[in-house]
């Protein structure tokens, strides 16, 4: 048998879970060795040093590495690194943090994931359960590693984010309730462009679950639909849907969200809650099933819902001005979340949009955008995608670089009642660090614009 402080776990990625999975292995008592190809930032370098864990940076060091035991693997790395193939063909086990944290805890799982929504709902799922007062824990994809918060394990309950990387690298974790929101195309150049392999990894959610497990998703999601179509999983389905109302599940009709939970029902009208828009219809259903599921009374259920803050960037009201509403989408980085943000007014919209291309096909929101769009303003270093598409839709389109003069375009486009929509589709990187440095300058200049 061997020992642990002979088995060796090598972590690959210095990042929040890697740091983390690296202090649960090492309270396990194995000899943990981290590798960080990149630079690792101050705070990291100096919890590894306190807690004498050995790591490099800047490089891998091939053969220590390929003498692991066992890989905990940070989600960013793709599989067809070199060094990754090599760990796969020599039959080493290779894992994410969340399957190697999972083993270290006593507490039950919700799960969430989809191609969007997943931090909405999650924080939602977290928020309902923390304000029921649940002794419950956030992890994932958000905030603290879920590795580090299992060293003490003191939780009930977690609400976990899990990403399509993260669920490739998971083989024995079971979620206790697992949603599923949707699968639209996205990081197809992680799945050799191949949609159906990202589709198989949304799936590995259900791996493990039971028959008395809640499965909750969107019922007419159409890769969701296509793929339990074909295969048959033995659990507890929650469908949410627009059209059918089902025994058990989700249903959204006349502005009412109505639940059932066999044997338990629980209804909530959509203009009560804070979050807006057929989307955040799915997610409030979502949340309140997985809700159920955990036990939460019907009050607790609806003051959670009434209560809920999303996080900054989506769908975020920002200020009026001249009565037109500023709206901060900045997280919408597909064309998919376009469409939800889109749907979600009324009223005629000043749509804000462009940056980094991911290879866009607009054709989803063409009809959306005649009907509600009444200008478009771009704002990325090349619009042309964006130009070819929509001069013959939009009235008015309008380039800039810069976060104010789209700002004051918009004031000076704009009539009261109008929405002025932040909702790129496109990645950040062109003119900002990231989405939310986006999201924040676009804040500052609605709030500092001076007529
Ligand atoms: P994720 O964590 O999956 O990226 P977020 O909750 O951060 O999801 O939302 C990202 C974007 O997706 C937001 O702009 C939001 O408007 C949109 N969105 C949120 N929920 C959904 C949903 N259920 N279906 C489609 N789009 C959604």
């Amino acid at each position: 048998m061997i020992s642990q402080e002979t088995f060796k776990v090598v972590v690959l990625g210095g990042g929040e879970s890697g740091v983390g999975a690296a202090l649960l292995a090492q309270a396990k008592g194995f000899d943990v060795f981290l590798s960080d190809k990149g630079a690792l930032s101050e705070d990291y370098r100096d919890i590894l040093t306190a807690n004498n864990i050995p790591f490099e940076e800047g490089q891998h060091s091939e053969s220590r590495i390929l003498a692991a035991d066992e890989v905990i693997k940070s989600p960013g790395i793709p599989d067809k690194v070199p060094l990754i193939k090599k760990l796969y063909e020599q039959g080493t086990s290779v894992i994410s943090e969340i399957e190697f944290a999972a083993r270290y805890t006593k507490a039950k799982k919700i799960a969430i994931t989809g191609s969007n929504g997943k931090t909405t709902t999650t924080l939602l799922i977290y928020h309902l359960l923390k304000s029921a007062g649940i002794n419950v824990g956030l992890a994932g994809n958000i905030g603290e590693s879920f590795a580090k918060q299992v060293i003490n394990d003191t939780f009930d309950w977690f609400v976990l984010e899990l990403s399509s990387f993260q669920l490739d690298n998971m083989y024995q974790f079971k979620a206790d309730v697992g949603v599923l929101l949707n699968i639209t195309p996205d990081h197809l150049d992680r799945y050799e462009y191949t949609f159906q392999k990202y589709v198989d990894s949304k799936f590995r959610l259900l791996q493990n679950m039971q028959p008395t497990d809640d499965f909750i998703y969107f019922s007419e999601n159409e890769a969701i639909a296509a793929e339990l179509n074909k295969k048959q999983f033995n659990v507890n389905h929650l469908p949410i849907s627009f059209v059918k109302k089902e025994s058990n599940g989700g249903f959204f009709k006349d502005g009412l969200l109505h639940l059932i939970r066999h044997p338990r029902t629980f209804d909530i009208r959509a203009d009560e809650l804070p979050i807006k828009g057929p989307h955040n219809a799915i997610n409030a259903m979502a949340a309140t099933l997985a809700a159920m599921a955990v036990g939460l009374t019907d009050e607790q259920i609806r003051n959670g819902l009434l209560t809920f803050q999303n996080a900054a960037h989506r769908l975020e009201p920002v200020a009026k001005i001249n009565d037109i509403q500023f709206i901060n989408d900045s997280k919408a980085t597909n064309v998919d979340s376009v469409y939800y943000a889109l749907n979600s007014f009324d009223t005629p919209i000043i749509w804000i949009a462009g940056g980094l291309d991911k290879g866009n096909d607009y054709t989803q929101i063409e009809d959306l955008v005649r009907r509600k769009v009444k200008a478009l303003i771009c704002l990325g270093k090349d619009n042309s995608k964006l130009l070819s598409f929509f001069t013959p839709i939009v009235p008015v389109i309008i380039e800039t670089q810069d976060v104010n003069k789209a700002v004051s375009h918009a004031v000076s486009l704009g009539i009261p009642d109008e929405i002025v929509l932040l909702s790129p589709a496109c990645a950040s990187f062109d003119l900002f660090k990231n989405y939310e440095d986006r999201g924040n300058q676009f804040k500052a200049a609605v709030l500092n614009f001076v007529p």
